[in-house]
């Protein structure tokens, strides 16, 4: 089978992650950007989680009711593949599946994993910004040459990422970050406050999750504003899904996961007049 689209979800194995999936399947179809077939890789770090995912997928009522699926006379083939965005060897390996099996490139990247860990120390900090941030922007920067040259990067960060919590001095320094440098350097002084006890003397809250997402929208912004400079039209935007039903939230919510995945959905395959480098909430433009 040929595609003329292909898309990657991560963490796509369960939650907001796993309706993204569904929720590209039944609207690629209406979707701006359907010329043809569409191929959406569902990644997991864990094998077993994804190909079980795919097969709850494959069976799901929706999307057999809409046929959405190319095996039901549909547009859409769902593909599992193991991807660990904690893992730098997982990436370029993922990366170099994606440049052999699609020579024309691919059209998105939704990088939807993420964690929120219990507990707030420095190892906390440590494995959540690994993930949240370092692992979220490598995935970026290495599927980047992958993708065609209109193609989009989607990176779900979360309204807990908004700079209402930090003092002035903070603030600032993460709206004045022109490079992606810049908000590394506010992350690993982050981490630094926090090993010697004094996080909130410099500025920042106790909170692992929120500052990760802080830094993952503010180098989404940075990093399409470089691309933009250098003359690319790859979109780079960064959302929150909402406050959404999942195993993240222990349950709680006011969205379905299906409802969570419309805004990362409309931002991969909805005309967004080339927008990039902005952060969205519920379909909309949301300040930083
Ligand atoms: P879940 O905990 O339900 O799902 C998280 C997904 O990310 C799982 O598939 C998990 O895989 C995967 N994941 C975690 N670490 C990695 C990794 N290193 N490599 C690959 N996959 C990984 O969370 P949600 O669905 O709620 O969250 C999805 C995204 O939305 C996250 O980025 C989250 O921060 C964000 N978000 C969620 C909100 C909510 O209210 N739910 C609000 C705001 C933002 P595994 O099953 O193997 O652990």
């Amino acid at each position: 089978m040929s595609y003329s689209r292909v898309g990657v979800v991560t963490g796509a194995n369960k939650g907001v992650g796993l309706a993204i999936v569904r929720q590209l399947a039944l609207q690629y179809p209406k979707s701006s950007l359907n010329n043809g077939p569409l191929l959406i890789y569902l990644t997991a770090r864990d094998k077993a989680r994804g190909e079980a995912a795919l097969q709850d997928l494959l069976k799901d009522d929706q999307l057999k009711k809409s046929k959405a699926l190319t095996a039901d006379g549909g547009l859409s083939d769902v593909e599992y593949h193991a991807l660990d965005i904690a893992d730098s060897g997982s990436i370029h390996s993922f990366a170099e599946h994606l440049k052999g099996a699609h020579g024309e490139g691919i059209d998105f990247v939704i990088n939807n994993a993420g964690i929120a860990l219990n507990g707030f120390d420095a190892d906390v900090v440590k494995t959540t910004l690994a993930c949240n941030y370092y692992g979220t922007m490598e995935a970026c920067h290495t599927f980047l040459p992958v993708l065609k040259p209109n193609g989009r990067i989607v990176n779900v960060a979360s309204t807990t990422g908004k700079l209402d919590k930090y003092s002035e001095d903070i603030r600032a320094r993460f709206l004045g970050s022109k490079t992606e440098e810049d908000i590394t350097s506010i992350m690993m002084d982050f981490l630094k406050a926090v090993e010697a006890g004094k996080e909130k003397e410099a500025g920042f809250p106790s909170a692992a999750y929120a500052t990760s997402k802080a830094g993952l929208i503010g180098a989404t912004r940075a990093l399409a504003s470089a691309e933009k400079s250098k003359g690319s039209n790859v979109m780079i935007n960064s959302c929150c899904p909402g406050w959404v039903v999942t195993d993240m939230t222990k349950g709680k919510g006011n969205k379905t996961p299906d409802q969570g995945a419309q805004t990362p959905v409309l931002l991969a395959i909805q005309d967004i007049q080339n927008q990039t480098g902005i952060f969205w909430r519920n379909e909309q433009l949301e300040e930083w």
